[in-house]
């Protein structure tokens, strides 16, 4: 599908999906401002984070409103339901599952709360502790969930709602901000939360901030979001980060922030090889500088003879134009997209699913005949994508092609909020570089270092989480997946403590 930005992800192939980011948050607080239709294009910008569903909600200081459905935020919204969605504050959400079904029920923000206020939360992100969770919540409850477990008996089942259930789960007399100071340091996992009352928009992010949050200055207001790129779009300017382990408040009184727990920083790698847009920056590094040095790096560590380099459409573009810049081979096009290629409700038949790659994209002959090419992509999951490329390439006249990717082999599941194939369907698990570059059919196949990565990023290794290339899980591993992740060798036994 097309991503937000306009950028084709590895899903070029039908019922192929490639890696899913958990979600988008976007938050305002901004008395004066069409809070609704904000977060409608902050929501926009932050499509690409998830494609299942989307809501938002607003309140006018004692009301509160909330709009969700599934599909895409265009879908989801129009003039008459952002006209509805009224006030000084608004949170919004795109969605996609990564625990619970993508179903209505699990749609955010959710809903709960105390006879006091109501509670709407949007989540950015996977907990590992759900289990622990649910049980203090029992505890807190003990005929159930009570009041504040409203979503859950509904049939959410998401960890998105057991959080608004616990946040609601200290009894009225205990406000938002004191129940959120008490409850986040029971939260383990990546999160980004942007939840509100009636009255006030918060934001938290983990100790170790996996995922980005940032925050934006607008005129009359403030605004959190999951990527710099949504503030861009609503024309708030950066102000900073919501650092790892921080509560943030914002009112009538301004901005106040207060740290729930000691900052431990492990940001997501891949959120600089592929997930964010090209044009946020995450810890000071822009994503598309970044993408560029991965290119440069790559190069030189796996130089070849060719006359043209081109990209995977679109996600490898920038890596493809540093491996052109430092090579010094020609950047080219190879392939013309489908320009409205999107998310389609046709499902394909099997005739039609049997014109694969062909249905989203086409090659240009002329380019491509008798020409050695080198193929940039960001990343391999389970490897069809690159196959049916390849085999597009060589059909089209292509002397050789030699594909070179901009991570290292993704060999291990993410249980931080990205969905990639499961273990047993990721390409490189069971195979070696050489076995990949034979399934995929091309004449010479290159991964960039993890140090390489690592370093293109400009950020310290210790700071960042690289566990589905390193099988090295910063936070622990969820207990219920010990036996999931299995250990086929020696060498591959992940390594991170039990949570
Ligand atoms: S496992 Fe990979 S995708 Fe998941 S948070 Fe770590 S680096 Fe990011």
């Amino acid at each position: 599908m097309a991503r937000g930005d306009g950028r084709l992800n590895h899903d070029i192939l039908p019922g192929e999906s490639g890696p899913q980011d958990a979600c988008g948050v976007f938050g305002v607080w901004a008395p004066g401002e069409e809070v609704g239709k904000l977060a409608y294009y902050g929501l926009y910008a932050l499509q690409h984070r998830g494609q299942e569903s989307a809501g938002i909600a607003t309140s006018d200081g004692s009301r509160m409103l909330v709009y969700k459905d599934m599909g895409l935020v265009s879908q989801v919204f129009d003039e008459t339901s952002l006209g509805s969605l009224t006030g000084h504050l608004a949170i919004g959400h795109t969605r996609y599952s990564t625990t619970g079904a993508s179903r209505w029920e699990n749609a955010q923000p959710t809903l709960g709360g105390t006879e006091h206020h109501t509670i709407a939360l949007a989540h950015n992100g996977n907990l590992i502790n759900t289990e622990e969770l649910r049980e203090v919540l029992a505890s807190r409850h003990v005929d159930g969930f009570g009041d504040a477990g409203g979503e859950m008996r509904r049939g959410n089942t998401t960890d998105t709602a057991i959080v608004t259930s616990l946040l609601g789960s200290r009894g009225e007399d205990v406000s938002l901000e004191e129940a959120a100071l008490a409850d986040l340091p029971l939260i383990k996992g990546a999160y980004c939360f942007v939840f509100m009352d009636e009255q006030t928009l918060y934001a938290a992010r983990d100790p170790q901030g996996v995922r980005p949050l940032v925050i934006g200055r607008l005129e009359r207001g403030w605004v959190v979001a999951s990527e710099t790129a949504a503030l861009d779009i609503v024309g708030a300017s950066f102000v900073r980060e919501v650092e790892p382990g921080e509560l943030v408040v914002i009112d009538e009184s301004g901005l106040r922030a207060q740290s729930f727990a000691e900052p431990v920083r492990k940001g997501c790698v891949f959120e600089y090889v592929y997930l964010a847009r090209p044009d946020t920056t995450i810890a000071g590094r822009g994503v598309h500088a970044a993408r560029v040095e991965m290119g440069r790096r790559l190069a030189q560590e796996h130089p070849v003879e060719a006359d043209m380099v081109m990209p995977s459409p679109e996600s490898g573009t920038p890596a493809a134009i540093g491996y052109a810049e430092q090579s010094g081979i020609a950047y080219g096009q190879g392939l013309v997209k489908n320009a409205y290629v999107g998310r389609t409700f046709i499902a394909p038949s099997q005739t039609i699913r049997q014109l694969g790659i062909r249905l989203k994209l086409n090659p240009l002959r002329e380019v491509i005949k008798g020409q050695r090419l080198v193929v940039v992509d960001d990343s391999i999951v389970r490897g069809n994508t690159q196959r049916a490329l390849v085999r597009m390439l060589r059909e089209a006249g292509a002397a050789e092609v030699h594909v070179r990717i901009s991570s290292p082999p993704v060999r291990w599941p993410c249980f931080y909020g990205i969905d990639f194939a499961s273990r047993a369907e990721l390409i490189a698990t069971g195979l070696d570089v050489e076995a990949v570059r034979q399934a995929i059919g091309a004449d010479s196949l290159g991964y960039i270092s993890e140090e390489g990565m690592v370093g293109a990023t400009e950020q310290p290794r210790d700071r960042l989480c690289t566990a589905c290339f390193s099988g090295e899980y910063p936070l622990g591993v969820p207990r219920d997946q010990e036996k999931v992740l299995g250990t086929p060798h020696e060498a591959d036994t992940p390594r991170g403590a039990t949570v």
